[in-house]
């Protein structure tokens, strides 16, 4: 069996392929070290979660591991009402709703419903102007959830030997690109 693609590594893979290998050598606590402001607004409303301190309603499952035999995905939801059916994914500052973010939020659906749960309504919450951004059901848009499916086949299929980056921009703005062999940052 392949081995499992961490949730997480669908958001950053989009970002750059390469910098999954980096997330993974340093984790996520040596990750702090290494992110820049804008890239912590993504993880840092995690940590009342990974604290288990959002809800103490027994019907609010936190922070779990979770996996996703269908597309043989790991990692941990965020927030999910068992209740209401709500799976709730919160970030610290949302300026725009990435596909790596809709990644996110539909592996951990399936993975929640292959645990027998319904989810029937999937939520990015901004933590810092207490906005919430509605998310389509995977299967509501075949737009986004072909493009998850898509991510998930090319992870699989990927190779760093064969990588070449294209995009300067992203490597300029990498929190990695100081100890990246790959980097075509403009000096
Ligand atoms: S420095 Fe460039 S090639 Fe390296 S991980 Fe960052 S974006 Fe990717």
């Amino acid at each position: 069996m392949e081995e499992p693609i961490s949730i997480s590594n669908l958001n950053d893979f989009i970002f750059c392929p390469a910098s999954i290998y980096f997330h993974n050598i340093y984790g996520e606590q040596d990750r702090i070290l290494y992110q820049s402001t804008k890239q912590i607004n993504g993880t840092y409303s995690h940590n009342n979660v990974d604290k288990n301190t959002y809800s103490t309603s027994k019907y609010v499952l936190q922070g779990i591991n979770i996996y996703c035999s269908e597309y043989n995905l790991i990692g941990k939801i965020d927030c999910f009402n068992i209740k209401t059916g709500t799976l709730t994914e919160r970030k610290r500052k949302v300026i725009n709703i990435y596909d790596g973010y809709i990644n996110q939020v539909y592996g951990q659906c399936f993975a929640l419903r292959e645990m027998g749960y319904t989810v029937n309504k999937i939520i990015i919450h901004s933590f810092s102007d207490n906005k919430n951004y509605f998310i389509d059901l995977p299967e509501n848009n075949k737009e986004l959830f072909d493009n998850f499916k898509k991510v998930i086949d090319e992870i699989n299929v990927f190779s760093i030997k064969d990588f070449k980056p294209t995009n300067v921009q992203k490597c300029n703005g990498c929190i990695y690109e100081d100890i990246c062999a790959f980097s075509m940052k403009e000096i």
